[in-house]
């Protein structure tokens, strides 16, 4: 399934670093823009793995990821 299907992406980008983590693993449904802090872009087609491999790749955990069906929190866990 698609990563933005699957999920609904936040990201808290006051916190952002720009250090291009999650654009490095999900290049279609990241990107940084000019201010160097990552957006989502909304028309993704990648895999909902990638998505998950993004936010769990970002070394501040400000990727929030909550399942469109459930409504549950998905990734931060817990
Ligand atoms: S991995 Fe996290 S800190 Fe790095 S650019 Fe992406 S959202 Fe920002």
């Amino acid at each position: 399934m698609r990563g933005i299907e699957k999920f609904k992406v936040c990201i808290d980008r006051e916190e952002c670093i720009g250090d291009g983590a999650c654009v490095n693993e999900a290049p279609e449904t990241f990107e940084l823009d000019d201010e160097n802090k990552a957006i989502l872009l909304g028309d993704s087609t990648e895999d909902e793995e990638f998505v998950l491999d993004a936010a769990r790749c970002c070394p501040l955990d400000i990727i929030y990821l909550t399942d469109q069906e459930t409504g549950a929190q998905v990734y931060p866990e817990g």
